[in-house]
C-alpha cells in the first residue's frame, strides 16, 4: 500500500505511508531529502495513522526543518564524477554520446557514458548497474576478509541498491549488502558488515548480539550513528530525486 495523506499542506515533500508485515508498532521516518515515510502494522486503520501523524506532528517538522538546512545543492546530472569514498575512487563521467541505447564503460577512473545522455532515466539506471557491480567486486572481497580476520562464517553475500536498508542477513547466511555503501566511509562500512556477519550468531539484536558486535568494533555505536546519517552521503542521482 503506498497512499498520500493531506495532513500537511506543503506539496512539495513526499508522504508516503507503507504497510509492513514485519511492523509490530507505527513508525515515521524523515529521510534526508525530507521525504516522509510512515511504516504501519498491516490494516491498520486510517484514523489511528492520522493519530499517530499529529501526536507527532512537531517533531517531523523539526526533523524536516533540520533536513532542510543540511541538504546539499543540487548536483547536475548526469553527474560530472563519481566519488566512492569507501575505497577512495574518484570516477570521472565522460558523455561520449552518439546512438543506440545508453551505456557504460569503465576505465581507469573513467566511466564513459554512451548513447542518448538526454534519456535521464537510462543514463541513471545504467550508472546504478555499474555501481552495484563495483560494490560487488569492491565488498565481496572487503566481507571475506573481514569473516575470515573475524571468523565468521556466511553462505554468500548479494548486493542490492536500496533506498531504505545498508544491509541484511537472512536465516540462511547471505548477507546482503547496499550498493551505495561505496559512498561511505570505510569505517562505517567495516562495522555495517561486522554488524550483519554477528547476526549469522544471532539473528535478533538482542543483547548478546550487541556485545557480539563490540567485541570486534568497540566503537560501534558512533560507527552505528554515522551508517543512519549515511544517506546523505548518497547523491541523489542514485534514487533520481530532483534531478530526473
Ligand atoms: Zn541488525
Amino acid at each position: 500500500m503506498s497512499s498520500q495523506l493531506s495532513l500537511w499542506s506543503e506539496q512539495d515533500v513526499g508522504w508516503s505511508v507503507r504497510e509492513s508485515q514485519r511492523a509490530r508498532r507505527m513508525v515515521v521516518r524523515v529521510f534526508h531529502t525530507g521525504r516522509v515515510e510512515v511504516v504501519v502494522p498491516l490494516r491498520t486503520p486510517p484514523r489511528l495513522i492520522e493519530g499517530f501523524l499529529a501526536r507527532h506532528r512537531s517533531w517531523i517538522e523539526r526533523k524536516r526543518a533540520e533536513a532542510r538546512r543540511t541538504a546539499a545543492p543540487p548536483e547536475p546530472f548526469p553527474p560530472l564524477a563519481i566519488e566512492l569514498i569507501a575505497c577512495a575512487e574518484r570516477w570521472r563521467v565522460h558523455l561520449a554520446g552518439g546512438g543506440g541505447p545508453v551505456r557504460v564503460r569503465a576505465a581507469g577512473e573513467l566511466l564513459t557514458v554512451g548513447g542518448d545522455a538526454g534519456n535521464r532515466v537510462a543514463v541513471r539506471m545504467a550508472l546504478r548497474r555499474w555501481l552495484q557491480e563495483r560494490a560487488q567486486a569492491v565488498l565481496a572481497p572487503a566481507l571475506d576478509a573481514c569473516a575470515r580476520e573475524l571468523g565468521f562464517c556466511y553462505a554468500r553475500m548479494v548486493v542490492r541498491c536500496q533506498r531504505t536498508r545498508w544491509g541484511s542477513c537472512s536465516a540462511r547466511g547471505t548477507i546482503s549488502l547496499n550498493g551505495c555503501l561505496l559512498f561511505l566511509p570505510p569505517d562505517v562500512v567495516r562495522y555495517l558488515m561486522i554488524h550483519e556477519l554477528a547476526h549469522t550468531r544471532h539473528m535478533n539484536h538482542s543483547a548478546r548480539f550487541w556485545q557480539c558486535v563490540a567485541r570486534y568494533c568497540p566503537e560501534y555505536r558512533r560507527l552505528d550513528r554515522a551508517l543512519l546519517q549515511g544517506w546523505r552521503h548518497v547523491p541523489a542521482w542514485v534514487f533520481g530525486e530532483g534531478t530526473a
